[in-house]
């Protein structure tokens, strides 16, 4: 499809924003110096720092790093924000684009808390259009969805693919459409935080003819590395530029960017590699055995790392479960989910603690009842 003149993204940031600068760093100056004086960091390192490595701010968007996402992720450098865990992503777009006490984003229920919360600290409206619970598990309405952007003033819309806690891969057709549908009104957020698991491509193959795509990748999951904190917002490289003008000033701790670089440096990923594969064939192991116990109503096919049951006793299994030391998510709190558990993938060894833990737990109830 070609392009129309209304697509650029740019037009869809905050009216206020839109000449917004942001703060300009001491890391910002980019003269050659020998010696730095501009920044008020001490002169001498910490004894925790032998080699002076956090003496100074840290760059705010590390070249080598950002070069290492974009090569694993399939983007050019400049459509990559590396930021705090995508949770910053989720903060930042929702920041450049909606007007506190008007714009509204639009989500598809059950679905991942960040974004809602995101909103309302924000003061922006959150607009829901759960998704259909249908035979092959949880499906995304997307004319609901994109009838519920026109209507509503909806500046960003999240599609979370593969959906936590759905577990369900969106078709990147329906993704495609929804883009095009929405050119020049909408922003589609497509959260991909668990897409190493999942048999599908990336949205950022739209990029290319979609400009009102971001897609955001995290190394929290399949990466094993949660508490560095680096997630990436890919986008149209000027809403890239936009959204880091937004930024705190120094977001990427060092030594977090350099343990990404020595996680993501290594030759070819193998151990990453590895472990979602382990994980897959877990999570596959993990399905066939709960579906087989009683008192398990349903457990949703998943292409993440976490598998989402009914219970025909929830409490019963959370109760079996924390007994034994295994805490998993409890999501009936959640419209449509009164019976529900998540379950992360663990290790072999954890996984079967959970199916024999529920096996006794289950059959016993089943039993007495
Ligand atoms: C875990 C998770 C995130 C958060 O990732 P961070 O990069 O750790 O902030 C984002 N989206 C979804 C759907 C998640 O489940």
């Amino acid at each position: 499809m070609s392009q129309t003149r209304d697509d650029n993204p740019l037009d869809l940031l905050r009216d206020d924003l839109r000449d917004f600068a942001g703060y300009k760093s001491a890391r910002s100056d980019t003269r050659s110096g020998r010696v730095w004086l501009n920044a008020n960091e001490a002169a001498w390192p910490s004894v925790a720092d032998c080699d002076g490595a956090v003496r100074r701010y840290p760059d705010p968007q590390p070249a080598a790093l950002r070069a290492a996402l974009a090569r694993l992720y399939g983007c050019a450098p400049e459509q990559l924000l590396a930021g705090r865990g995508s949770d910053e992503g989720i903060d930042l777009l929702v920041r450049a684009f909606c007007r506190p006490g008007g714009d509204a984003i639009a989500i598809a229920p059950p679905t991942f808390g960040m974004y809602a919360v995101s909103a309302r600290l924000h003061g922006v409206r959150v607009v829901e259009t759960p998704l259909r619970d249908g035979a092959d598990g949880f499906s995304c309405d997307f004319d609901a969805l994109a009838e519920a952007a026109e209507r509503e003033g909806v500046k960003l819309v999240f599609v979370c693919s593969p959906g936590n806690p759905s577990g369900t891969l969106q078709p990147l057709a329906a993704i495609d459409a929804l883009a095009q549908r929405l050119s020049g009104r909408a922003l589609v957020v497509v959260d991909e935080a668990y897409l190493e698991f999942a048999d599908g491509d990336s949205a950022t193959t739209l990029l290319a003819r979609r400009r009102n795509v971001a897609v955001l990748r995290t190394l929290s999951k399949a990466h094993a590395l949660a508490a560095a904190r680096i997630g990436s917002v890919i986008a149209d490289a000027q809403v890239v530029a936009a959204l880091q003008r937004c930024q705190a000033p120094y977001p990427l701790p060092t030594p977090c960017v350099n343990l990404a670089l020595r996680a993501l440096g290594e030759v070819p990923g193998n151990t990453t590699k590895a472990r979602v594969a382990t994980a897959m064939s877990e999570r596959e192991r993990l399905f066939q055995a709960l579906r087989a116990l009683p008192g398990v109503r349903r457990v949703y096919p998943s292409q993440a790392n976490f598998l989402l049951a009914r219970f025909d006793d929830a409490q019963a299994a959370l109760d079996a479960l924390l007994d034994a030391g295994v805490v998993v998510r409890d999501f009936r709190h959640a419209p449509g989910l009164g019976d529900a558990l998540r379950i992360s993938v663990g290790t072999p060894e954890q996984n079967s603690a959970v199916i024999e833990v529920l096996g006794r737990a289950l059959r016993r109830d089943g039993v007495a009842a």
